[in-house]
């Protein structure tokens, strides 16, 4: 079938009018989602390998759309970030993250901390920690559970600024990771400047590890430069037990990905927790 220039452009057109009218539907079906709670959180466990047990959470939110069904965070997640209403989203997030943790803890099954991703856009509010305090004191929360996940994009604005506001957030009791960690702009003097705890190895150098030499290269050289800083590293991302090897191997004790568990809601969550207690 030959497709004329006139035609061809004319579906294109109509391809274009769906996309723009299907993101207009899910931000106006987002902001009823958002007060109708149909947000929900994922955990997925971080093991450590020489412990053999489980150190620590992160929160991925989902959207359970009555019409979409469970929508992935990557489907609305940019368009939040388009119109604000990564703000809510958010802070909704971490909210339940300091809920839950508080939870667990009285449960006994708290491993570590609890991850929350935190968008650039919110990080560079210039009211951002003032907010973030805010609902760590309505909540009655303990920062001292949960970490802050921020990517590299967040620490471009104003390094004076950006590290007042971590060496803030530090001293309430939060730790702070850098995650997809490599795949940034100038990564290494983002290492320098700011006090980070931990970097997430982003999936991009872990998911071929086992196959190409140039990865191992490059995984091995920032587990060496996390491990000489004393800062934690976590690999993301990672599916097979020879990957898990390699790491672990290279010195990187913390694994994340499906090897270990996919993000589980709450219920088979603590459902996996029971199972890992009788190892
Ligand atoms: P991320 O922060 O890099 O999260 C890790 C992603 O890798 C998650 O995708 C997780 O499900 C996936 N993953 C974990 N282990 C494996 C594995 O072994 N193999 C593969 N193929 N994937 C694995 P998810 O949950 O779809 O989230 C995608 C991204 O959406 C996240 O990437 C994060 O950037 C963003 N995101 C999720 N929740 C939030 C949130 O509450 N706030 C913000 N601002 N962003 C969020
Ligand atoms: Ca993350
Ligand atoms: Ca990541
Ligand atoms: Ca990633």
């Amino acid at each position: 079938v030959k497709i004329s220039g006139r035609n061809s452009a004319l579906i294109f057109d109509h391809l274009m009018d769906d996309i723009t009218s299907d993101q207009l539907n899910i931000e106006s079906e987002l902001v009823a989602a958002i007060s109708n709670r149909e947000l929900v959180v994922f955990y997925q466990p971080v093991y450590h390998t020489q412990h053999h047990s489980i150190s620590g959470f992160e929160a991925l939110v989902r959207w359970q759309s009555p019409v979409r069904g469970l929508v992935p965070p990557d489907q609305f997640i940019p368009i939040a970030e388009q119109n604000g209403l990564i703000r809510q989203l958010d802070f909704y997030v971490l909210e339940q993250a300091l809920i839950k943790a508080e939870e667990w803890r009285q449960q006994g099954v708290l491993k570590g901390r609890i991850a929350v991703n935190i968008s650039s856009i919110n990080f560079q509010q210039a009211d951002f920690v003032e907010q973030v305090s805010q609902l760590v004191n309505k909540v009655n929360g303990d920062c001292n559970f949960i970490e802050l996940e921020l990517t590299e994009t967040a620490m471009m604005k104003g390094a004076d600024l950006v590290s007042k506001n971590i060496d803030s957030l530090k001293n309430m009791g939060f730790s702070i990771a850098l995650d997809d960690f490599g795949t940034g702009y100038s990564s290494l003097l983002h290492l320098r400047q700011f006090n980070i705890d931990k970097v997430k190895i982003d999936r991009s150098f872990t998911k071929e590890i086992e196959l190409s030499t140039q990865d191992r290269n490059i995984t091995s050289v920032i587990i060496q430069l996390a491990n000489a800083l004393s800062i934690e590293v976590v690999a993301e991302g990672v599916e097979n037990e020879t990957q898990a090897y390699i790491l672990h191997v290279m010195g990187c004790f913390l694994l994340q990905g499906y090897l270990v568990s996919r993000p589980l809601p709450e219920a088979q969550l603590m459902m996996f927790l029971e199972k890992e207690i009788e190892y």
